[in-house]
């Protein structure tokens, strides 16, 4: 890449299914390269193998992307001068390049069936053989255009027999990748075999489609997952058989799961409790569902917070970013080579973090949304003043209603434990006696509601304990709950003592 080059990536997941967040990440950190490089971002569908095509699954990746706050340039819906791009729409692109790779005699027609491979790989391992792959050791005993005359080729191919066309690999070469995290990679030539890059259906399998569009989009880097390490090589020589200049390549660590152990798999979410997906996902085959970031509560900018740091470190110790300063900051030399160990538990910190930092007025806002779902309707201010009282308590909206659901339904039920721990023989009379003392209570605040109380539990030589406790099981109906004078200012006198003749009501019998 020279200097003037425009930097242009893209983010190309194949739709066989939703998007892993290792994949959000992918497209996360091609999103943030390019931005802080004032450069492009292109979505591309890589949908060329109809085996794998899924329903559904090109829309949830969109969707996704448009969720995580990570908008494409350049994609479908999106034309920008290089579509279409969606690979099954360029399909007659590709033909004329797998065409000319094979009258440059780097390619070359083959036309074994199934079977026939099977012969060979079983063949190769009878005779103890490390490899069974297609290439140059195997080629010259297998049904192709280098062991066919040319008029039995060219008869096959008018007869309609299905064929492909496969990469002929130079036998004995050192590729050398240029990685810009991993540094050089070099690969013996040997090691690689013949893969099919054109099949007779007319589709290029991957590597050909891949690089035709990398190279047709003025794709400037190649910021991929270390899955795609191995393919690297063979992209490398394609570029070169092509007379093209390669793109630079980044290929980022894996995401590995909680406890180091291999990389983190689609299965691992609901295994152990966390979504590996940013949305729902309804598999369209089996109905099976899969839980996704979006829905369990998260919020999109702590989600994708927390995914940055998966693999790149700014540095310093700052934890917290927004997408702004993410851009800012984000370089490629700053992602690390070892892979990165996914974190629930820091999942949900970010989360935490994000919600606190959000105003009182914010949460209520969102607050009141689940609650008129729940079929309540509550007054903004209350709900703003509820939410400042057990945001710190919450790492979702949704944790509010168990926290705070006392404040609009008084408790029928109460507790056991805490009825069998903190209501004794005595504590009817002492609340009866309670009940006198908030009722004199003239400016109803937490403060004056607090030296009252406490100036009876003096006078009385009561335990501090046994009347807070029992006070605080009658307003919430358990042990739990953010401070309890702050809860009776914001219930109000009324509420407070028809709470108490419920209590006394209910746990005296
Ligand atoms: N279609 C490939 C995938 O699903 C793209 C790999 C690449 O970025 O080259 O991940």
């Amino acid at each position: 890449m020279n200097e003037t080059q425009k930097i242009r990536v893209r983010f190309a997941p194949s739709p066989t299914g939703p998007l892993h967040i290792g994949g959000v990440r992918t497209a996360l950190y091609n999103y943030l390269f390019a931005k802080k490089n004032k450069g492009t971002f292109i979505l591309r569908i890589e949908d060329t193998d109809q085996n794998r095509y899924v329903p559904g699954a090109e829309d949830y990746i969109i969707e996704s992307l448009k969720w995580c706050g990570i908008p494409y340039d350049e994609g479908p819906g999106k034309e920008g001068d290089f579509g279409p791009y969606c690979q099954s729409e360029r399909k007659k692109l590709y033909r004329q390049y797998a065409e000319k790779l094979v009258a440059d005699g780097n390619a070359y027609y083959a036309f074994d069936t199934a079977e026939e491979l099977e012969a060979m790989r079983h063949r190769l391992k009878e005779q103890g053989s490390s490899s069974q792959q297609y290439d140059s050791t195997t080629r010259g005993s297998m049904k192709n255009a280098l062991t066919m005359s040319a008029e039995e080729v060219d008869r096959k191919i008018g007869n309609g027999e299905p064929y492909v066309i496969r990469i002929k690999i130079p036998e004995d070469e050192l590729i050398v990748v240029n990685d810009m995290i991993r540094g050089r990679v070099e690969v013996q030539s040997s090691l690689l075999d013949d893969k099919v890059l054109f099949k007779s259906d007319g589709m290029p399998t991957y590597h050909l489609a891949n690089i035709v569009d990398d190279h047709l989009m003025e794709i400037s880097h190649v910021i991929r997952g270390e899955e795609w390490l191995p393919s690297a090589p063979l992209h490398v020589l394609l570029y070169r058989f092509l007379g093209w200049e390669a793109p630079r390549f980044a290929h980022l660590p894996l995401l590995l799961k909680p406890d180091g152990n291999g990389k983190l798999s689609k299965r691992d979410g609901d295994r152990l409790g966390f979504p590996v997906f940013p949305l729902q996902w309804k598999d369209p085959k089996s109905g099976e569902i899969s839980s996704g970031y979006r829905e369990a509560g998260y919020f999109p900018e702590a989600f994708i917070n927390m995914l940055a740091l998966l693999g790149w470190h700014p540095g310093t110790e700052q934890e917290l970013f927004s997408m702004q300063e993410l851009i800012e900051q984000f370089s490629i030399d700053r992602v690390g080579k070892s892979g990165a160990k996914f974190d629930p538990e820091k999942a949900k910190w970010f989360n935490h973090k994000y919600l606190t930092a959000k105003t009182d007025d914010e949460l209520a806002l969102l607050y009141l949304e689940e609650l008129s779902q729940k079929g309540i309707s509550a007054d903004k201010d209350f709900v703003v003043k509820v939410v400042g009282l057990i945001k710190e308590r919450a790492t979702f909206v949704k944790d509010f209603w168990e926290q705070s659901k006392f404040f609009f339904v008084a408790p029928t039920e109460y507790d056991a434990k805490t009825v069998k721990k903190r209501w004794k023989a005595n504590t009817p009379a002492m609340m009866n006696e309670l009940k006198e003392v908030i009722g004199n209570v003239e400016d109803f605040k937490a403060e004056n509601i607090k030296a009252a109380i406490v100036e009876f539990i003096e006078q009385r030589e009561l335990g501090m304990g046994a009347v807070m406790n029992a006070f605080r099981l009658v307003l919430v109906g358990g042990a739990f709950g953010p401070d309890l004078m702050q809860i009776a200012q914001l219930l109000g006198k009324d509420e407070v003592l028809k709470r108490i003749d419920t209590a006394l009501e209910k746990l005296t019998n």
